[in-house]
């Protein structure tokens, strides 16, 4: 494969000290971007650092909390300021419907402003920080971590589908006010990935279904099982390529045959 066009390149990857962004963060240095990292956990972040660097990679750390309003921008400028203009933005970080599941008759309000602001409005706010270098360069990839259930409804998260499903929209948009200016702008739709977010939430439906854990993690995709971090990283790694330069305003399902639509 044709994965040119990542090596040298500033990529800023958020929620990057576990899980998936952590998948992501290790495999696109592994392909030579020199990748900015932000989380709020500071070990977690630290430990990413330390791999990355000690396989040869270039990674710095950026501690930000995602869902204070004026963080993005200001995140944005930091890593600018000690790595140069962000080439590749990876919308990773977000809050599962696994943190308060409840139905809608019952749903926290609060839940639902922070699982709006993490995972649509932070998206929004990164990506309107780091456009226009991106257009004034006539170089940009924005990857954005949605969900399969950016396809279908997510029960008692009904925070976590309309973010999930918002954030479609809001990339498609992107994509389509970019494309003539070599920036591209995609999403990964992944099923149940193995992480600290899942777990959560597969802990949930097993004792709400009545099922034991290992019945349950069985039956999560039609292939077998649970993705890991490491399935969904590839695809982020080739729309960050050249290799993916005509693609742009998709949204790809990487989850094990869950949905095939
Ligand atoms: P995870 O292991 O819980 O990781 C979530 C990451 O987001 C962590 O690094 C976390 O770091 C960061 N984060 C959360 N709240 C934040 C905030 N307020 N400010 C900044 N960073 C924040 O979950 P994951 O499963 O890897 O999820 C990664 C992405 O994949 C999410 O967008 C999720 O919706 C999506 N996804 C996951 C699955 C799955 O089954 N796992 C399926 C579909 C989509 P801190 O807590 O340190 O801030």
């Amino acid at each position: 494969m044709n994965l040119t066009g990542i090596q040298g390149r500033v990529a800023l990857v958020t929620g990057a000290g576990r899980g998936i962004g952590r998948a992501i963060a290790i495999a696109l240095a592994g392909e030579g971007a020199r990748v900015a990292l932000s989380a709020r956990t500071r070990s977690e972040l630290d430990e990413v650092v330390g791999l990355i660097r000690q396989a040869g990679g270039e990674s710095v750390a950026f501690e930000a909390d995602l869902s204070q309003r004026p963080t993005p921008a200001a995140l944005v400028a930091e890593v600018q300021l000690e790595m140069g203009p962000v080439d590749i933005l990876v919308n990773n970080a977000g809050v599962g419907s696994s943190s308060n599941p409840k139905p809608l008759v019952a749903f926290d309000d609060d839940f639902w402003d922070l699982s709006l602001a993490v995972n649509l409005t932070a998206p929004y706010l990164l990506s309107r920080a780091v456009l226009p270098g991106m257009l004034e360069r006539r170089h940009g990839r924005i990857l954005t971590i949605a969900s399969i259930n950016s396809r279908r409804g997510s029960l008692h998260g009904a925070a976590y589908a309309a973010s999930k499903h918002g954030v479609l929209g809001l990339m498609r948009t992107i994509a389509m006010e970019t494309a003539a200016d070599g920036v591209t702008v995609n999403c990964i739709c992944p099923g149940p990935v193995v992480s600290l977010m899942n777990d959560k939430r597969m802990e949930y439906d097993a004792k709400r279904l009545g099922r034991d854990m290992a019945e349950h993690e069985r039956l999560q995709t039609p292939i077998g099982g649970r993705l890991v971090p490491e399935d969904i990283a590839p695809m982020a790694v080739y729309l960050a390529s050249d290799a993916a330069r005509m693609i742009t305003g998709q949204a790809y399902n990487v989850c094990g045959g869950l949905v095939m639509s």
